[in-house]
């Protein structure tokens, strides 16, 4: 397999914050060309069972996969997991201590968001959440367009939703070393996802790569849905600087929000090592 497979390894199902279950979104991935598709809820992998056999149903190939919520030097960095036995205990009980402390999050993102004028936001987020140990500030944002708040998802984050907002609660994920550990342990590959989201200084982006691959980390995502065109270039040489392999995927949550369809973003540079191909004997 080379960079020209049509592999989209970053996407989100009902099981997380994304719209659509992992049957519908197989079914999109299928349509749009992709030979190897992964899901890749955050936090959480009660959907790989669902993932692969619909992948299979399909006739496309599968890798396991996982979005990870980390905190790095204060802010929050995710790390996607590709490849990992779904039934590792480890990996299993660090997902399950990271998503523990979304629902007290959440209630404290309501009371924010109630001082500001906006009551009920807890309640009213709810039914938009899939999987009740997972609510997310995604669900916020459907409720608050929902209602009429703000005209789309973009909005609310912009102004409710981060840092120094009413909305918005610090909080403390899984610590870089942990997440890569547990992936890495389970037999899968630890990814740095949209490294260009992230407001580091470059001081402390090349803190994050250093320690990512010293904690065992080997890839990163160069295409992807949060990057343009010319970060599609920064990271590529950020991936042959550092050594690792590149990963390539939408970041798809849902056809009414998502700007990025499933296996639609250009192919990978041919200079690149693709994560793929480190990653064969676990491609199912
Ligand atoms: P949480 O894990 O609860 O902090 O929610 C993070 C999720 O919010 C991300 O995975 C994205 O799906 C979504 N998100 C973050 N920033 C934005 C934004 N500016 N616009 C729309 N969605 C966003
Ligand atoms: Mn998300
Ligand atoms: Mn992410
Ligand atoms: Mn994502």
């Amino acid at each position: 397999m080379n960079n020209i497979l049509n592999a989209d390894l970053h996407c989100h199902s009902v099981v997380s914050d994304g719209t659509l279950t992992p049957e519908d979104l197989a079914a999109r991935a299928k349509a749009n060309g992709v030979e190897l598709w992964a899901l890749t809820d955050h936090d959480e992998v009660g959907g790989q069972a669902r993932a692969l056999a619909a992948a299979k149903a399909q006739g496309m190939r599968y890798l396991t996969g996982v979005e990870i919520s980390v905190t790095f030097i204060g802010q929050t960095v995710h790390i996607v997991g590709l490849g990992f036995d779904v039934e590792n205990e480890a990996l299993l009980q660090g997902l399950r201590d990271t998503r523990g402390g979304r629902k007290q999050r959440a209630m404290e993102m309501s009371d924010g968001l109630a001082k500001a004028g906006i009551p009920g936001a807890y309640e009213g987020a709810l039914p938009y959440v899939g999987n009740p140990e997972l609510i997310s500030r995604t669900h916020f944002a459907r409720f608050l367009v929902e209602s009429g708040v703000c005209k789309d998802t973009n909005e609310v984050f912009r102004k409710y939703l981060t840092e120094g907002k009413p909305g918005y609660v610090p909080h403390r994920w899984a610590t870089l070393k942990d997440a890569v550990t547990w992936i890495t342990q389970a037999g899968g590959m630890a990814v740095i996802a949209h490294p260009a989201r992230y407001k580091f200084t470059p001081n402390e982006e090349y803190a994050l790569f250093t320690e990512f691959k010293a904690h065992g980390g080997l890839g990163v995502e160069v295409v992807t849905g949060s990057h343009s065109a010319a970060e599609y270039v920064t990271y590529a040489h950020t991936a042959k600087e550092f050594g690792l392999a590149a990963s390539r995927g939408s970041d798809f949550h849902s056809p009414d929000e998502s700007h990025t369809e499933l296996g639609t973003l250009p192919l990978l540079s041919s200079e690149l090592t693709p994560v793929w191909q480190l990653l064969s004997n676990r491609i199912q």
